[in-house]
């Protein structure tokens, strides 16, 4: 067989995940000769062999890559002969403007788990064991190339031992950068609240678990930031953590030791258990079991829990399993609500001593701070709600090259975008950009992406609210680096992320359900009822929901109950006194929430459909004031008893969406006694119902039958279901977001688009 040179390319995550040693062993186990290396965006190999030869190897490469890593092509080029005398592994080669993928941090990998409590490895019980397919990545990378020097294990000079595993081909930590070992790496210890250290190493768990078990509120450095943990099935230790976390209600995450006690409190399925076991370990959200021993406090209201599993070596010892330890812990973000998650063991004494009554700390810096990322589970598929550790910084793949953008994103729930490339870079999970503390981390991490990725950005998308921090940074970046800004609809750029990550091409028309809660409408008004058509250039609005006042803007965001009454104003109907908004408003506040309205003072109009869902919750007495996000309609769906109940009526009038005849009808019901999780259901089904309508009359309109379900109502299971369930059942193809949240963390990612496509047509 005549032998022949060739250069082989791969591209897609294949450093940092075991790629070389793979290829190495690949190799030499066929006895081919040649050298791999490190490359843009991928790997290089030049190798010498048959056709049949490469042929093969090739498709070995494609089946049993390792774990994390993720192809995206292999090309194969003949090329001049030279002679190889070994298979090797040489040192990589750049350009300046190559951007090598950086990967997510992984969930500790079984092997390292096993090692992990294995009296005979060396590793027994150290608490920052991992290898190549395992361990942390983006949250202590410094800079490019991601080799030690660049990362925060930069000051842990590796032992021997470790040294001869890091440089052995064959071994797996073979260039692993966190390698470490009890003798040389990182360490861990436990402060009382003073600040004084009174145990070290194994003592140090000792410790925290002896405190958990007491009762008390821990602060632990671990991935991305500190959590706060207790024992979740202790409602006096939970009550304590809400108040001094100041979180009344907002619901908290779990972490349990493994995928069976996980079981014992929420329902499970194949789909949840892949993900909750997957190496990026996100929460996720799952039917509560009644009366299994977490205390009710931990998610009031709720129907779901979220757990994650252990995804560090020092989680899986805190939690090891005993007779008299507690099965599950609650694992809260370590801050005040909605500030940025702390990374730093000073910020944590100075910021957290009033919450925790003690401290777990290591010395591996965290660079990068990142949130667990959220997840729930939708027909057996994995649907995001909050998009970060595990996820970013992979990029999402894309069909047609993008140019260098920056897309900033929205205020709440914030992420940002970078393009190049086939790649949109859509930030982790930044937060509500209302603090200044937020506000510096988004800038920071904007330059930490746009270095990490080598982008710098021709072009900025900004939402069109005018007030938004992020289009104040914006503004400002257009005027001083003279680029072209393109500002951009909130709605439509969930419209532009919806129909990309499902594959549409970029200038072919979908259709869109939005339902939001806010985004700034390009009348002036708050949108958030929308049914658009449009591409990644355009949008126009079909339908929406007719306007009502939202009197003094966001305090009626928080009180559902004065929304209610707007409602009612805004239709006409009667502020009658048996109704339970109506009874829960003093007269002084009704009597100004009236001459407000009467006199337009500071009454912006709104089409949300988060507003509907507030008013219905208001009107079945179940809440009138939220402490989080959401909340009503949250309650409202674990209220409802989803058997067959029928639904209400509504009316279009030319493009408004009228529930005036739906608001009757609740009201009629609720006089009527009917029961309230009856009426719950039938207000969901009303809504999927309308859905379907909607898109009948756009069908027949314009012949799109693509519909994106968009926005943050779409997080609401009952009704993503329904919905998707009658669309398809009347031919629809209903596009559901599988890679970005439907909620305002694909903003981002739809503005980048958007931004691209825009850019595109001037500009070329
Ligand atoms: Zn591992
Ligand atoms: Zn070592
Ligand atoms: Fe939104």
């Amino acid at each position: 067989m005549p032998l022949a040179n060739y250069h082989i390319h791969i591209n897609g995550i294949v450093q940092g995940v075991g790629f070389r040693p793979f290829i190495y062993n690949l190799a030499v186990k066929k006895g081919l000769k040649g050298w791999v290396r490190n490359s843009a965006s991928g790997v290089d190999i030049e190798i010498s062999g048959s056709f049949e030869e490469i042929d093969d190897f090739i498709q070995e490469i494609n089946q049993s890559a390792p774990p994390l890593a993720q192809i995206d092509s292999i090309d194969s080029e003949k090329i001049e002969n030279t002679a190889f005398a070994d298979f090797k592994i040489i040192t990589s080669k750049n350009k300046a403007t190559d951007f090598i993928p950086v990967s997510p941090d992984v969930a500790t990998c079984s092997q390292c788990r096993s090692e992990l409590f294995d009296p005979q490895d060396r590793r027994f019980r150290y608490p920052f064991i991992n290898c190549t397919n395992c361990g942390p990545r983006f949250t202590i990378i410094r800079d490019i190339p991601y080799d030690r020097p660049k990362t925060t294990m930069s000051g842990f000079k590796m032992c021997a031992d470790c040294q001869v595993e890091y440089e052995n081909p064959l071994d797996r930590r073979f260039h692993a950068q966190p390698v470490a070992c009890p003798a040389c790496g990182p360490q861990i210890w436990f402060e009382d609240s003073p600040g004084n250290v009174i145990a070290e190493k194994e003592e140090a768990i000792q410790t925290a678990r002896r405190m958990l078990k007491e009762g008390n509120i821990l602060a632990i450095k671990g991935l991305g930031g500190f959590h706060l943990a207790c024992d979740a099935t202790n409602p006096e230790a939970v009550a304590k953590l809400r108040k001094r976390k100041r979180r009344p209600s907002k619901p908290f995450a779990l972490m349990a030791f493994d995928l069976d006690t996980v079981k014992k409190y929420v329902a499970t399925s194949k789909a949840s258990e892949k993900l909750l076991e997957s190496p990026q370990a996100p929460i996720v959200l799952l039917p509560k079991k009644q009366d299994a021993g977490i205390a009710e406090n931990v998610a009031p209201g709720q129907s779901k829990l979220g757990f994650m599993l252990p995804y560090t070596p020092l989680h899986l010892l805190l939690l090891e399993p005993a007779d008299d330890f507690p099965p599950s812990l609650v694992m809260t973000s370590g801050n005040f609500s909605e500030e940025p998650i702390i990374r730093e063991n000073q910020a944590a004494r100075d910021r957290l001593k009033e919450i925790a009554d003690g401290f777990l700390l290591h010395d591996r810096p965290i660079h990068m701070r990142i949130d667990d990322s959220v997840f729930t589970i939708i027909n057996e598929k994995p649907y995001p709600i909050r998009r970060a550790r595990g996820f970013a910084p992979n990029p999402l793949r894309v069909s047609q090259n993008l140019p260098q953008v920056l897309a900033v994103g929205p205020q709440m729930k914030n992420t940002f975008c970078l393009t190049r490339d086939k790649y949109a870079f859509l930030s982790h999970y930044i937060g509500e950009m209302e603090n200044w503390e937020t506000y510096q981390d988004f800038q920071k991490a904007v330059q930490h992406y746009q270095s990490l990725f080598r982008i710098d950005p021709r072009a900025i998308g900004y939402d069109l609210h005018p007030d938004y921090l992020t289009t104040k940074y914006a503004l400002e970046k257009i005027q001083s680096e003279n680029l072209p800004g393109y500002p951009i609809q909130h709605h439509h750029a969930h419209l532009a992320a919806g129909m990309i990550e499902n594959g549409i091409d970029p200038h072919e028309k979908a259709a869109g359900l939005i339902f939001d809660g806010t985004g700034y409408g390009s009348d002036g008004a708050i949108w958030g009822g929308e049914v658009l058509i449009g591409n990644c250039l355009e949008f126009e609005r079909i339908f929406h929901m007719k306007y009502v006042p939202l009197p003094g803007g966001d305090l009626a965001i928080l009180k559902p109950a004065r929304m209610a009454l707007s409602t009612l104003w805004a239709y006409g109907l009667d502020w009658a006194e048996d109704l339970a908004p109506v009874k829960y408003l003093s007269e002084k506040e009704k009597k100004t929430l009236k001459n407000q309205l009467e006199k337009q003072v500071n009454t912006p109009q709104t089409s949300s459909m988060g507003r509907l869902f507030d008013l219905v919750a208001s009107l079945l007495d179940l809440r009138h004031v939220v402490t989080y996000e959401a909340q009503a309609a949250i309650e409202l769906e674990s209220l409802a008893d989803f058997v067959e109940v029928g639904y209400y009526p509504w009316e279009i009038d030319n493009i408004d969406i009228n529930v005036k005849s739906t608001i009757q009808s609740i009201i009629s019901d609720i006089r009527n006694a009917v029961d309230k999780p009856i009426v719950a259901a039938r207000f969901h089904n009303t809504i999927a119902q309308m859905g379907l309508d909607l898109s009948k009359r756009v069908r027949q309109k314009t012949g799109i039958n693509q519909i994106v379900l968009s926005g943050g109502i779409w997080q609401n299971h009952f009704l993503l279901t329904k919905t998707i369930s009658l669309l398809e059942q009347n031919g629809f193809k209903a596009l559901v977001h599988e890679h970005t949240p439907p909620n305002d963390g694909c903003v981002a990612f739809g503005q980048a688009l958007i931004t691209s496509y825009r850019y595109i047509r001037e500009v070329e």
